[in-house]
């Protein structure tokens, strides 16, 4: 058993008392944080990433007038007496292809074979679709038979009809999504003006924590939060650096944390309860700013905040349940402020319990839950296992956190309360 680096009785306690709102420890966590650097990221770098800039069209989109269709383009006015069953005929001038960069022309009296996305001839104000007419059949191939009377613009694409240059197309702000990415291509980017992904350090503790990978002996227990943690992470957009398992000895603690100069969020697991052994507040207290908070709520109640070498770190507890639900509630809205996001909440839906749950203690509790769609249209919620705050297989079974408030003491069936939707947060 190692001994605490500092005797027990000159510790300080004192901080580790504060009691905190799950509100005003947020706020906490989030003023430690800003927007991130803007960048200029290949498209695909992009993806998910929040635009720091307006995007306005430098060009049109489509650049040139062509064929929604494949068929025969013409004058729409030469086509007035066409009819199904008395075709009338144009003589047929050669083809536009897509890609071809030869100007056509349509002469009256005359078509052109056009494939969907070729340029329109100039003098043609309408394409009649393949099926419309007797694509050559009647009269041989120099000779279309059309079907029915074209109107200007039928089967046309006008330049500009999708984008116009000088337009906005995207806000600072946004998120970029697939069709983002490619209406960006579309218009000649190819990279886009970003916050940067942030780089959230991880960093596991406990003289009993072992790799997952390692051999197991008595008395140890494997690392799962270093994984769950960051698979959050990444899930929300962070990249992740793995700093490892650090001894509950403040050395070996401060050595690891050294490694994570370059991130801008170090997440530890562990350490800031009020063991003999937690020596993560202590570390982070000799190393300057820092702070343990009791937070009201459950699972997850210590739960430090503070800075090493400048940047911020976020102590989660060591129980899988309350480090995997604190970094729901404080990671994820702190990690979305680094990514640029104005919107920080979760997604959530209303739901309606359907069996008695109890909020003894009244902190926040976020209640591992499965909904299910209701009969009215809405979402039932229930318990999806023991709640204990080490057992991840009811966080990995259920599909949503239901928040039942500190105000509430006892949670009836037919009571609504908030859902966090763990698919979209978790
Ligand atoms: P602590 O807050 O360090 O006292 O840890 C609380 C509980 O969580 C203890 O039972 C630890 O063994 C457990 N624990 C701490 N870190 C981890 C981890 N990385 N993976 C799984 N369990 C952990
Ligand atoms: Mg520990």
């Amino acid at each position: 058993v190692p001994e605490p680096e500092t005797p027990l009785a000159e510790r300080p306690r004192e901080d580790v008392e504060r009691l905190l709102s799950v509100d005003d420890a947020l706020a906490r966590v989030l003023a430690m944080v800003a927007p991130l650097p803007v960048a200029s990221l290949p498209l695909l770098d992009a993806s998910g990433l929040v635009l720091a800039e307006d995007i306005v069209a430098p060009e049109d989109v489509p650049p040139f007038r062509n064929s929604a269709m494949d068929g025969f383009a013409v004058r729409a006015k030469d086509t007035a007496e066409a009819r199904f069953d008395r075709p009338l005929t144009l003589r047929v001038h050669g083809t536009a292809a897509a890609g071809s960069t030869t100007r056509l022309a349509v002469a009256p009296g005359c078509a052109i074979r056009i494939m969907t996305g070729a340029p329109l001839p100039d003098g043609a104000d309408a394409v009649v679709r393949f099926e419309e007419t007797d694509e050559g059949r009647l009269n041989g191939p120099g000779v279309v038979g059309v079907l029915r009377s074209a109107r200007p613009g039928d089967n046309v694409r006008e330049a500009g009809e999708d984008i116009f240059r000088g337009t906005a197309v995207l806000p600072a702000g946004r998120a970029l999504r697939a069709a983002d990415l490619g209406q960006l291509a579309a218009l000649g980017f190819t990279t886009a003006p970003v916050h940067r992904r942030p780089r959230v350090a991880i960093l596991s503790t406990g003289d009993e924590v072992v790799e997952p990978g390692a051999p197991l002996p008595f008395g140890k227990i494997r690392d799962a939060n270093a994984t769950t943690l960051a698979a959050l992470a990444r899930g929300w957009g962070a990249e992740t650096v793995a700093l490892g398992i650090a001894r509950d000895r403040l050395p070996e603690l401060t050595e690891r944390l050294t490694n994570a100069a370059d991130a801008d969020l170090i997440v530890t697991s562990g350490g800031v309860s009020l063991g003999d052994y937690d020596v993560v507040k202590d570390a982070l207290r000799q190393s300057g700013e820092i702070a343990v908070w009791q937070v009201r709520m459950k699972p997850g109640k210590p739960l430090a905040l503070g800075r090493v070498g400048g940047v911020p770190l976020l102590g989660l507890p060591g129980n899988p349940v309350a480090a995997a639900v604190s970094f729901v509630v404080f990671g994820r809205p702190a990690i979305r402020r680094l990514l640029g996001h104005a919107d920080l909440q979760p997604r959530s839906v209303e739901a309606t319990l359907i069996e008695p749950l109890d909020n003894r203690g009244m902190r926040r509790h976020y209640v591992r839950a499965l909904l299910e769609p209701g009969a009215d249209g809405g979402w039932t919620a229930r318990p999806a296992g023991a709640q204990g705050a080490g057992v991840l297989s009811s966080l990995s079974r259920a599909n949503a956190l239901l928040v039942l408030p500190e105000s509430i003491e006892q949670a009836e069936p037919g009571m609504t309360f908030r859902a966090i939707l763990l698919d979209a947060n978790a």
